[in-house]
Parts: C-alpha cells; structure tokens; sequence
C-alpha cells in the first residue's frame, strides 16, 4: 500500500531501524525490491531519481512506482529523489508520489530555505512529504564516479533551516558521497550527534554504497532512520545482464532474461534488508 514518507519514519524505530530507500530506474528493479521487502516484512522507499523522470519515458515510470506501490503488501512511500524545481515536484506529485527531496543544497542557505518551504507548502496539498538537504553530498546518483566529501551540515543551521522550512526529514553530510569513494570515508559521529541534539526531525543518509557495514550499524544506532542505496542494485543488475544475455540470447528470451535480473536484485536487496537496515 502507498504511503507517505514521513509516516513510514514516524513508525521507525529510532536507533534500531532505519527506512530502506532503493533508487528504481526500471520495472525489474522495482518489482525485485518491493518483492525483498514483502519477504522480509519491511516497509521501504522506492526511489525516482530526478534525471529518469526527465527522461522520455519518466512519468510512465513513475506512474509504474506509484502503481506498484499501491500493489505492496507493505507500506510503500514513492520518493522523487533530489529535485530542485517546483514544476518537476508539482508534475511528480500530480502522478502521485508521496514524498520530494527537495534539493537546495547547490543554493546559498536562504534560496535553500525558500525552495524547501515552497516544497512543504506544495507538498502538503497533496499530504506528501518534504525531505531537505543542509550541507552538500557530493557526487552523482546514476553513475560510479569516485567523490570527495562535501561541505559538511553545520549542527548550528539544522534546527533553524528544519523550523522555517517545515522538512520532514534532513539529509545529513558528514563524509558521505553519491557513488563511490575514493578514498575510504571517515564518517564524523560527532557532527551526526550534534545534528540530532539541536533537532528532533527524521535524520537520513545518502551515498550509503561504499560504507563499510559497521558504518551503516553506527549510523543508525546514531538515529539515522533513512538509508538510500542505489549502487549496488545498479552493480547487481549489469553484472547479471553480462552473465544472462548470452544465456538467453538464444531465441531472445526477454522473459527468462528479465526474470534473471529480477531475481539477482531481489537477492542482493533481501541481502541488504538483512544486514544493513538495522542496528
Ligand atoms: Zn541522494
């Protein structure tokens, strides 16, 4: 069933859970998460990125999310991830996705203030949910390309930047990128307690892929209640396409190859649902 991001972090379990979040670009990916999390009993995110929406076929694909997650045996919330203009929020929200990541992080503070109230206030008549990011994740979502850390969220800002703008949820940088890292991140725990003292909103953490599995642990043990993987579903899928077509090209069997790619991912987010979502 479809839901909304913020009640899914509500009945998160803080410091013992976090909210699974799977970036989908295709039918495959979707099915396979949506199937791991109905085995594992766990409601989770479906993630749209930005740059698929825009693309020629992105709103069938998030009407496709949107309808899957209406056909979820558990809580599903559809997320238009790191987005930062009101037009493309208002088309995804039209489609019915429930929750934006409003992403004014490449803004000065007060234009990142103004677009993620402007987000709230759109948002909430369509009672979806608004999740905001202070401090900058480096990085690119669709693509493995290695990264440095960003500017870091500044503990100071957090609990002003959450009241004026009504986000329901923050996206913290403390050493996380999108993608990969290229040198091994040094997470500071200290910065992510900070954060918490001054606010009580949900916390989330992005560029997960590429943490070590303690880092993950940690982070949620530190109230991290949101975690979005994108990576390793994305690895997943074309290291089974490079092993499955040649097994399948024979009479071009797209439904034993679609199959193929379904199941691997399915393994590799039940794999994930199991180790990496709790603390
Ligand atoms: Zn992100």
């Amino acid at each position: 069933m479809r839901a909304t991001l913020d009640d899914l972090l509500r009945q998160c379990p803080t410091g013992t859970l976090a909210l699974p979040a799977f970036t989908c670009y295709n039918l495959e990916q979707a099915v396979a998460v949506i199937q791991a999390a109905e085995s594992a009993d766990r409601a989770l995110c479906l993630l749209l990125a930005e740059k698929a929406f825009r693309g020629r076929a992105g709103e069938m694909l998030a009407a496709t999310l949107v309808t899957l997650a209406d056909r979820a045996h558990v809580p599903t919330c559809v997320q238009l991830d790191h987005v930062a203009d009101l037009e493309t929020m208002h088309k995804a929200l039209d489609i019915g996705v429930t929750a934006l990541m409003a992403d004014g992080s490449k803004l000065t503070l007060q234009a990142n203030t103004e677009l993620v109230a402007q987000a709230v206030t759109l948002a909430e008549r369509y009672d979806a949910s608004v999740e905001a990011e202070l401090g900058r994740i480096e990085g690119d979502e669709d693509q493995a390309t290695g990264s440095m850390a960003g500017t870091m969220t500044n503990p100071a800002q957090a609990a002003s930047f959450v009241k004026q703008t009504g986000a329901h949820a923050l996206a913290i940088a403390i050493g996380n990128v999108h993608g990969t890292y290229t040198s091994p991140p040094i997470l500071d725990w200290q910065r992510l307690d900070d954060i918490r003292a001054t606010t009580s909103t949900h916390i989330t953490l992005h560029g997960a892929s590429g943490l070590k599995e303690g880092d993950l642990k940690k982070a949620i043990t530190h109230g991290v209640v949101k975690i979005n993987i994108n990576t390793e579903l994305r690895r997943t899928f074309f290291e089974t396409l490079t092993t499955a077509t040649p097994v399948h090209a024979k009479g071009w069997n797209l439904l034993e190859l679609s199959h193929s790619l379904t199941t691997a991912v399915r393994e590799t987010a039940a794999d994930l649902l199991s180790e990496a979502f709790s603390g």
